[in-house]
């Protein structure tokens, strides 16, 4: 009888885990291996004094995609989902109730009354053009898998020449065309705030996200907490007969001609293959362990990384009922804000930050009467600020300000807290100087080439130079 072929995965992050059972649900015998001692990467999980907490991600949209995954791999779907309502919180200094984000755009307006007219109509339009991009390029481009630069060039082609402008736009333009007051155009802004960038350079093609949010799937909470997904999936593989070894960093691969035969872990065991897949980030693993001379620190340092996160977990010994699911934390400054927090050596004295309250829709997480906090700090990544002694002091920054905003003492009130700093994320997962969701796309330099344009010459010529670009079919 033939023998199953084998794959070996180096990392079980989200994607390591569910290209495992991708392959498992195929024949393939599966075995990981992964530098952390447990598995999930940033979809990780921390359990402590009762409390539990997901470390990483706790948004998500496109829901559906876990259908189509589950029905590939000929399992049913384990996860149960509630979709949020309303989507989120936002909270603005000096302004006593957040407005709440709902799917709804009639009650979406009447949080926003006497701030921005006719707001169902303008969203409705914005949303249409968004929604427009994302069907147009969902197929073609955001789920489809490239091989190639040329393979992927190609496949631009295809995508309608009218969404060309929003590539060179910037996020920020778009919403201002749409919208007139401040408070709508930072809170549809933060879906490329905290996706790592500002609105002043990601181009207007993340408006796909806010047309995901509020028209298309919303936001869903997974019972039990997003870990449940890192559980679910590999207690499918392990029924599968997949095997996991933790603590086990790869260090070195091996070669015969082109094939990469063996990996190499930094304890010198030696782990063989019929296929080997990297779930590592690909641009660091290239320089780190392929010494790829394109990959070098000194070139990757030159590369548009994301923000990096600063996370604080905490357990609290009462119920915060002012807080929602999900809450943003918002000063008055955003422009100025978003233009240093990039670059910056310093901890922001006034930060923006996101709050996620895990217990809110899963009893599970804290103990009865209590509450487990998630707060997420978008900050520079380590090339900017490689020194982290402020870490505490950024965290009692944090904790005053919210206590203030929600009128209770949180620091009193602490029966656990943890902090991660970019540091800490980059010794865990491997995340490239810290940075949180790896490199931007190469378009944010276009963005900002146009906007360098703009601000330096005429407007006659940024305007020619736009309708170049717009003859150019491109996208993502
Ligand atoms: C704080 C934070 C909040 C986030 N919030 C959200 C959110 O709300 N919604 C959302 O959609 N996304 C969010 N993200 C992004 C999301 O976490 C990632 O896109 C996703 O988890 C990446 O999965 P992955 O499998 O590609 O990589 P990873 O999760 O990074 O997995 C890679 C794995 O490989 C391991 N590894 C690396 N190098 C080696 C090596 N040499 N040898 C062995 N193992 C190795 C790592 O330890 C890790 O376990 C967030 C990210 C962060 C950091």
């Amino acid at each position: 009888m033939k023998s199953a072929k084998k794959a070996l995965i180096i990392g079980t992050g989200l994607g390591g885990l569910a290209t495992g059972l991708r392959l498992a649900s195929k024949g393939f015998q599966v075995e990981f291996v992964e530098k952390y001692h447990l598995p999930g990467g940033r979809l990780n999980i921390l359990e402590k004094d009762g409390f539990s907490f997901d470390i990483g991600p706790s948004f998500f949209s496109m829901s559906y995609e876990f259908k189509e995954f589950f029905e590939y791999c000929g399992v049913p779907n384990p996860l149960v989902l509630q979709e949020l309502n309303p989507l989120y919180a936002v909270y603005f200094e000096n302004r006593a109730n957040p407005f709440l984000i709902y799917k709804d755009l009639q009650k979406l307006a009447t949080e926003f009354n006497g701030i921005e007219d006719n707001l169902v109509e303008k969203t409705e339009k914005y949303l249409s053009n968004a929604g427009k991009l994302f069907h147009d390029t969902e197929d073609i481009v955001i789920r489809r898998n490239f091989n190639s630069k040329l393979d992927y060039l190609l496949q631009l082609t295809k995508v309608p020449i009218k969404h060309g402008p929003k590539m060179f736009k910037s996020m920020w333009s778009e919403l201002e065309s749409n919208f007139d007051s401040q408070e709508v155009k930072v809170i549809f802004s933060l879906v490329s705030f905290f996706l790592g960038s500002t609105p002043f350079q990601t181009p207007a093609v993340y408006s796909l996200l806010n047309y995901t949010e509020l028209k298309h799937d919303g936001y869903w909470n997974v019972e039990g907490g997003m870990y449940k997904i890192t559980e679910a999936i590999v207690k499918l593989l392990k029924e599968k007969g997949a095997t996991f070894h933790y603590n086990t960093e790869i260090s070195a691969l091996e070669t015969e001609g082109k094939k990469v035969t063996a990996a190499i872990s930094a304890d010198g065991r030696k782990f063989t293959a019929d296929k080997i897949i990297c779930n590592s980030d690909a641009a660091s693993f290239r320089g780190k362990v392929l010494n790829r001379k394109k990959y070098s620190s000194v070139k990757l340092d030159k590369l548009q990384w994301t923000l990096a996160p600063f996370t604080i977990y905490l357990g609290v010994n009462k119920k915060l009922d002012k807080l929602y699911h999900h809450n943003y934390f918002l000063g008055n400054n955003f422009k100025e804000y978003a233009d240093n927090i990039f670059k910056t050596a310093v901890s922001p004295k006034k930060p923006y930050y996101y709050v996620n309250v895990r217990s809110r829709s899963n009893s599970n997480s804290a103990p009865e009467g209590c509450e487990s906090l998630f707060i997420l700090c978008p900050v520079p990544d380590l090339r900017y600020k490689p020194d982290w002694s402020d870490a505490e002091e950024l965290t009692d920054n944090i904790i005053d300000d919210m206590s203030q905003r929600i009128n209770f003492d949180i620091k009193k009130n602490t029966l656990t807290r943890t902090i991660l700093t970019p540091i800490d994320w980059e010794e865990k997962f491997n995340l490239y100087k810290g940075s949180g969701l790896d490199l931007h796309t190469a378009w944010i330099k276009l963005v900002d080439f146009v906007r360098q344009i703009k601000t330096r010459i005429s407007p006659t010529f940024t305007m020619l130079a736009q309708v170049q670009y717009r003859a150019q079919d491109s996208l993502l």
